[in-house]
């Protein structure tokens, strides 16, 4: 279930091979997508889910439901750390979600800058 009209279409561009093994899996596996659908509430028969467009609500029953809804940095140290005097140099998921490479690329500028 997405909100938006597509899947994999939030945040940071997913790499195509990522996105073709979803996509390919999901059909593979005879998943229903729904896409343009709101999660509203979690009841005991399921997930309650409204049409983005139209508002109208249904249950869609379930024994679990699990949520992937993306992620945030968790609250950093770093001004608590420089506080103490030391150099503080904050990269990768905890400055701002990314992915490897935008950690390592991070990693890498800030070691050539020692
Ligand atoms: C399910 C999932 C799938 C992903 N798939 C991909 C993918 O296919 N390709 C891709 O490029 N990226 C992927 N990512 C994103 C990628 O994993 C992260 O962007 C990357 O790992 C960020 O690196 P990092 O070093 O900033 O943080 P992390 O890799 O999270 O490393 C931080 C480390 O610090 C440790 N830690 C936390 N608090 C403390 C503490 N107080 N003291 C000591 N240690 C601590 C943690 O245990 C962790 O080991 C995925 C992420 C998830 C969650």
């Amino acid at each position: 279930m997405e909100v938006l009209p597509d899947i994999l279409s939030a945040g940071l561009s997913v790499p195509s091979m990522n996105a073709s093994y979803l996509r390919d899996g999901f059909a593979h596996h005879g998943a229903t997508v729904l896409t343009g659908t709101r999660l509203v509430a979690i009841a005991d028969e399921g997930a309650v889910v409204e049409d983005a467009a139209t508002g109208e609500r249904r249950t869609i029953v379930a024994d679990t439901v699990v949520l992937a809804l993306g992620f945030r940095p968790a609250e950093s140290h770093a001004a608590e750390l420089a506080a103490t005097g030391v150099d503080v140099y904050e990269i990768g998921d905890g400055r701002q979600v990314g992915n490897i490479m935008t950690a390592i690329w991070e990693a890498y500028e800030v070691a050539r800058g020692l």
